[in-house]
């Protein structure tokens, strides 16, 4: 596994890579890494010839600063579990090699930019695709692994690719919950023990909301998660919103959309926790 810090080390490598035709798989991630972030890795590694993954806390966006300096950085293990599961390239690039000059550039999604993440946390899209085109930029990958965790992002990104005219397929990847259920993330990690035994339970609503999709109406339905998460002394929903999985255009009757998405923000004070399930597939709660 070769580190790389610098864009030209990291063009040189893949220079020879794509001189002997092979393919590249690309798992942009901001480190702090657990076992989704390696899901994603090792799909990258079963359909592409290399894999590089890089690893950096883009500061675009973050719209509040303390969130952005208390995120998690664990350098070291990230790259050891990197070198565990036998990826190719790490790139770890500094801020000043991301971004050289401020005159970065704006991007506009429309209404699907607009709603849940867009709405509570203006301008992370505008930042997030800011740091994912220029990474598309530097490192060209054929295919590119992302997470349906961030169900909102990886719809703005399939729509940066086709605005942009990108070559790279965008490939996505399941959620990887912990055993309770609780969505993988790094920010679990900031959680105190007692803020962590509660957060199971947006997982179990999500999956409980499955099951009532078929005798409850949409609205009823996400008043249901709201109280049922409010619930929870340690917990408060930020958004509960069902869309249409493939435009996010939020729905009032299932009969609007052949597939769902419920998605939802959830603090449980100060951590900022989201998860999404598509409706209409589950059966039974698993948690
Ligand atoms: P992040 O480091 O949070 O920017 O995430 C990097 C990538 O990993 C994104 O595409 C995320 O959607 C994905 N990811 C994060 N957590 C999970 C998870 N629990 N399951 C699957 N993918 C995830």
């Amino acid at each position: 596994m070769i580190i790389i810090h610098s864009i030209k080390h990291l063009q040189e490598l893949t220079e020879i890579v794509r001189k002997k035709d092979k393919t590249i798989g690309f798992v942009p991630t901001m480190g702090a890494l657990h076992q989704g972030h390696l899901s994603l890795v090792k799909t990258s590694m079963q359909q592409c010839d290399y894999t590089i993954v890089s690893i950096f806390v883009n500061p675009t966006q973050f719209e509040n600063s303390s969130d952005f300096k208390n995120y998690p950085r664990t350098q070291e293990a990230d790259t050891a579990l990197l070198y565990e599961v036998g990826v190719d390239f790490v790139f770890i690039p500094s801020e000043k090699e991301i971004y050289p000059t401020p005159g970065i550039r704006t991007f506009r999604f429309g209404k699907i930019g607009a709603i849940m993440e867009g709405a509570y946390r203006p301008g992370h899209f505008n930042g997030v695709a800011q740091v994912v085109s220029r990474l598309f930029d530097i490192v060209q990958p054929d295919m590119a692994f992302f997470g349906e965790k961030d169900y909102q992002q990886l719809v703005i990104i399939k729509q940066l690719v086709k605005q942009m005219d990108l070559p790279v397929e965008i490939e996505s990847c399941p959620i990887v919950r912990e055993s309770d259920g609780l969505a993988m993330s790094s920010r679990n990690r900031l959680l105190t023990t007692e803020q962590r035994a509660h957060a199971p339970l947006i997982a179990r609503t999500l999956f409980e909301a499955g099951d009532k999709i078929k005798k409850m109406s949409i609205n009823t339905l996400k008043e249901w998660v709201a109280q049922t998460i409010d619930a929870d002394p340690y917990l408060k929903t930020e958004y509960v919103e069902v869309v249409n999985a493939v435009t996010l255009h939020p729905l009032k009757r299932p009969t609007e959309a052949d597939i769902m998405q419920l998605c939802v923000a959830v603090y449980a004070d100060p951590i900022r926790l989201i998860d999404n399930i598509r409706l209409d597939k589950i059966c039974k709660s698993k948690y």
